[in-house]
This record gives structure tokens, C-alpha cells and sequence, in this order.
């Protein structure tokens, strides 16, 4: 009897998983997964990735086997892997989640389309975030997100009629034998749907309180935020399961936890801005490659500095926070939205460095890699989309804000760990006497900031300023936001929020 294919694909679990549920009502249901080495050779995945990866399809693997069913993992290009299938088994049909990836995964899927229509195969793609495929503008975009949260989780039967066939992978290829860039990062979070529970129990029960607040400091944040990014970028959680666990705790607070409430309030919105970023990629792949306001093309590509770039991404800017950030990403592949946007502040102001190289190598760091969410703030930050203001984030004044007593930088460079707090975010001012006396040369140990912070970004500021002036650059800007900008007004949202059960909340809303 020919197979339901069930592809997985990043929705790396059972629960609330439409296309394994849609499969069990049609037939015997196949699973598979496929790694593509085509995939793991692009400029944006590293063996991180693959690390995370490898651990979340042992848990889905066991939580599959829990049901019945056997997950195949099978190396290859996926056309051909499904070629062999139904020449073998026969397909019915294949079911799976709608993915907004890279360049690369949408070229793959329209592939997949286009053989599914040739061979007969019904190819059924799943909505799995609140993320509209063909949408026209961004109207009511904050509704159909509302409505699809609201969709009740899909439940799997206890017992479903798998294939029979023997696994046809048990040893999954190793990092190195894929050729995949970079180490894997020792600290980082560990992959699977196990560990993912785990972080949010202890995220809704416990450390939402400390969201508010917490968030923003480089020392705070590892615990004060949820941590759930890389589980929701694998799909080792679905984004309904979190709201919907979110506003379900929320309702059972007590009245005296308001703290807590506005923590978890808070991070609503920041699932909704999940959805709003990846609905800009989804919209329009193109961003991934090219400014999203094309009056910003040629600002940067001319003055490219490998200098620059290496320093960067050595943590050798001389900058003793931005080099901190860099030593934590390289040790555990996360690092906050603050600490983020810093890091491409400063490459893309003082560095003056274009936006793509800078999104690669972050793009390998960061185990959450989403394109949706990564392009569009790398561009953001960059001052490319015409339709944020530039935020343009001082490095010293970061450190003096959010690591007071330098307890972080301390931590991540331990070089700097005897200089006293006077000189800590600015090492390089070290008088000749104290460099002798701690034995730390400005240029040999400390290293010296690779240009002049405030000069640089002066200069980088007034290029993007007269940019921003052109007559045509402004008036092109009204066409990115009525095809990007987030369309719901504070006092609307007042409004609406009166009229809403107590689990709703207002959002912060992004543009
Ligand atoms: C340059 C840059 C690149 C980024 N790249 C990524 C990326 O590749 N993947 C990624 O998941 N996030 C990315 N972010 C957004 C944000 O920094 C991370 O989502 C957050 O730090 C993850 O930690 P958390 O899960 O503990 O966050 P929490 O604060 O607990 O947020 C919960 C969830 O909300 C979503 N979220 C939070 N902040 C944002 C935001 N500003 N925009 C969109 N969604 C958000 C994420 O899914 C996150 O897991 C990037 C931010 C910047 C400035």
C-alpha cells in the first residue's frame, strides 16, 4: 500500500505536528528525515546546528518510536531520496510543514512541488507559525496570527499504523564528514524535545519573573530569558505550545504576582515578533541577499575592511564588551537581543561593514539561527530598511549600563580580569606605568580598537544621514512599510485590549 510521507523538516517533535496527525487519518504513515549535504555546505549553517540537530532527532526518534513509528534518517539530495522511495514503497502523498528558510530550502521545497505535480504525489504543506504564505499586504496580519494561536494543539492517537520496514539509518554522519565550518560550541544548549520542555517549565514557572528587567544585561539575561529560541527554531517546540502554556500560566497567577504577569506579557510580544520578522522573509525572500530599501545599495559594498572583519570576528575589536559578547557566542552559541543588535551596531557604523558577511558568521554562532528573524534584524540594525530609526549602540556606554561592575567582561576575558574598573572598557587609555605593571602591552595583549569609536561612527553616522535625505530614498520609503510595517496604532490597541479576555495582553509591536 503506497505510504503517507511525513517530511520532517525543522518541526523536530510530535506534538502539535498537523502533517504526522493529517497522515495518521490517510494511511500508513512514513516518517523521514533528510540530511542534505547541499544544505550543509551554505555559508549561514555550522556544526552547531548539526550538533543541535543530531540530539533533536534522537528525541523525536524515541518520541516517534512511543507511537509506533519509525523515524528513517537518510543522508542525500532530497529528490532523489524520494525518487527511491516511491519507486520502492510507493508515496500517496507527502505531508509537511510550509517553511520560510533560506534561499536554499525555498528553491528545494518548489523543487519538491514541481516533482510531487509530475509523479501524481499529493504534496500537503501545513501552516505552522503565524506566518501567511501569498499574503497580500499587512492588514489584518495580527488577527489571522491571533487566530491561528488560538487553534487548539493537535493531538496525536496513542497508536498509529507505521510502516514496517527496518530503520535505514542508525549512525547519522559525523560534523566533520559533512565538511561543516567552525566547532561545535561546548557550552550550548542541548537539542531535543526533552530539554525544550524543560526550559519552559522552568521559564514559565520560575524565571519569567525576573523577564522584566532582566533581559537586557549580558550578566542577567542567560536566565532571565526564556531561552527558548533554539527550540522554536528547530521546532523542537510549536509556537502555538508556548502561547498557549503562556497564557494558561499567566490565568493562574495569583493576583499578587503582577511582576510576573508583565514578564509574561512581555514575552508574548516577543513570540508575536517571531512571526512578524520571518512574515518580512516569507514576503519577500529577497532580503536575505539585498537591502530591503534598495536607496541603501552602495552605501557599504565599496569600503568593505577584512581588517575590520576579522577583528570582529576574533573579538579583537579592542572594544572590551563587544569582544566579551564574542568569547560567550563562540562558547554557547547564544547571546541576547541587546548584546545582538550591539554587535551589529558596531560592525555596521564604526566598522562600516556591509550587512551580509557580518549576518554569515553570526548566522553560524547563533544555534537559534532563523532566517526570517536574522535577516531582517541584521538589516534593521544596519539602517538598510528605511523604515527604522537607527539605533546606534556606544560600546563603552553599553558596558557602563549593563555590566556596571565589568563582572562580564571579566568573565569572558579573562586577560583583562587584574585591570582596575577605571580603565576596564577603555584598556587602551592604560597608562605606560600600569601596562608595565600588570604586564598587558596596549597593541600585544590588550588589543587597540581597530578605529577611532567616536570619529567612526561620526563619519558613519552622516553617510547614513545623507542617505537618509535623498528626496528619492524618502519617498520610497511609504512602499516598505505598507508591504512590512507592523499595522496596529498604540491607541487601537488600547482599544482592543479593553474588550479582551485577561489572558490577551498588548503587545509591543515592532514596525
Ligand atoms: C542581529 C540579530 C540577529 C538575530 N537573529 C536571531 C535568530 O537567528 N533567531 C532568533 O530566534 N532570534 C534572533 N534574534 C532575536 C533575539 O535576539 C533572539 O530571539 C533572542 O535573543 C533569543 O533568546 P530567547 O529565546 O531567550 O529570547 P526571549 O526574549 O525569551 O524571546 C522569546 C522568543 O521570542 C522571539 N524573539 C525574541 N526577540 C525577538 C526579536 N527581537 N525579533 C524577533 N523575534 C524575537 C524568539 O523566538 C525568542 O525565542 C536576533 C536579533 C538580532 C539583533
Amino acid at each position: 500500500m503506497p505510504c503517507q510521507l511525513v517530511w520532517f523538516k525543522r518541526d523536530l517533535r510530535c506534538q502539535d505536528h498537523q502533517p504526522l496527525l493529517e497522515a495518521a487519518r490517510h494511511g500508513q504513515v512514513l516518517c523521514l528525515y533528510v540530511i542534505e549535504p547541499d544544505y550543509w555546505s551554505g555559508s549561514d549553517v555550522s556544526a552547531r546546528h548539526y550538533g543541535f540537530l543530531r540530539e533533536s532527532l534522537r528525541d523525536l526518534s524515541a518520541d516517534l518510536r512511543a507511537h509506533g513509528l519509525t523515524l528513517h534518517v537518510v543522508q542525500g539530495d532530497v529528490l532523489e531520496v524520494l525518487r527511491h522511495l516511491h519507486r520502492t514503497v510507493g508515496l500517496s502523498a507527502i505531508h509537511a510543514h510550509e517553511e520560510t528558510g533560506n534561499a536554499w530550502t525555498f528553491a528545494r521545497d518548489r523543487a519538491v512541488r514541481a516533482w510531487c505535480r509530475d509523479q501524481g504525489v499529493t504534496c500537503r504543506e501545513y501552516r505552522q507559525f503565524g506566518v501567511f504564505r501569498g499574503l497580500a499586504d499587512r492588514d489584518h496580519w495580527l488577527r489571522g496570527w491571533e487566530a491561528q494561536m488560538a487553534v487548539p494543539c493537535h493531538q496525536l492517537p496513542d497508536v498509529i499504523t507505521g510502516d514496517t520496514r527496518p530503520e535505514l539509518v542508525r549512525q547519522l554522519p559525523s560534523a566533520t564528514r559533512l565538511g561543516l565550518p567552525d566547532e561545535d560550541a561546548p557550552g550550548r544548549q542541548h537539542g531535543g524535545r526533552h530539554a525544550a520542555d524543560a526550559v519552559l517549565a522552568s521559564f514559565l514557572t520560575e524565571r519569567s519573573a525576573s523577564y522584566r528587567g532582566g533581559i537586557s544585561s549580558p550578566l542577567s539575561a542567560p536566565t532571565a530569558c526564556s531561552r527558548l529560541s533554539p527550540y522554536l527554531a528547530w521546532g523542537c517546540l510549536s509556537l502555538r505550545e508556548v502561547v498557549q502554556a503562556t497564557r494558561a500560566q499567566r490565568a493562574r497567577l495569583p493576583p499578587d504576582a503582577a511582576f510576573q504577569r508583565r514578564g509574561l506579557d512581555a514575552f508574548v510580544s516577543r513570540l508575536y515578533w517571531h512571526c512578524h520578522f520571518i512574515q518580512k522573509l516569507e514576503s519577500e525572500p529577497e532580503l536575505e541577499w539585498r537591502n530591503l530599501h534598495r536607496g541603501y545599495d552602495g552605501l557599504r559594498e565599496a569600503d568593505w575592511q577584512p581588517a575590520h572583519f576579522t577583528a570582529l570576528v576574533e573579538g579583537r575589536t579592542g572594544w572590551p564588551l563587544v569582544d566579551a559578547c564574542v568569547a560567550m557566542l563562540r562558547h554557547t552559541g547564544w547571546i541576547n537581543f541587546r548584546m545582538r543588535a550591539m554587535l551589529v551596531s558596531v560592525a555596521a557604523y564604526p566598522l562600516w561593514l556591509h550587512w551580509r558577511p557580518v549576518g554569515e558568521w553570526l548566522a553560524r554562532q547563533f544555534v537559534d539561527y532563523e532566517p526570517g528573524i536574522h535577516w531582517s534584524q541584521l538589516q534593521m540594525q544596519s539602517g538598510t530598511t528605511g523604515i527604522n530609526i537607527p539605533r546606534i549602540y556606544n560600546p563603552i556606554k553599553q558596558a557602563r549600563d549593563h555590566d556596571p561592575q565589568g563582572r562580564f567582561v571579566r568573565r569572558w576575558l579573562p586577560a583583562l580580569r587584574q585591570l582596575p574598573d577605571a580603565w576596564l572598557f577603555e584598556p587602551w587609555r592604560l597608562p605606560e606605568s600600569l601596562q608595565q605593571r600588570y604586564g598587558l602591552r596596549v597593541g600585544h595583549e590588550l588589543p587597540a580598537p581597530v578605529v577611532d569609536l567616536e570619529q567612526a561612527t561620526r563619519l558613519a553616522r552622516q553617510r547614513l544621514f545623507e542617505r537618509r535625505g535623498d528626496p528619492e530614498v524618502r519617498a520610497a520609503k511609504a512602499a516598505v512599510i505598507t508591504r512590512h510595517g507592523s499595522r496596529q496604532r498604540p491607541a487601537a490597541r488600547n482599544r482592543a485590549s479593553a474588550s479582551r479576555p485577561d489572558t490577551r495582553h498588548q503587545m509591543e509591536l515592532p514596525l
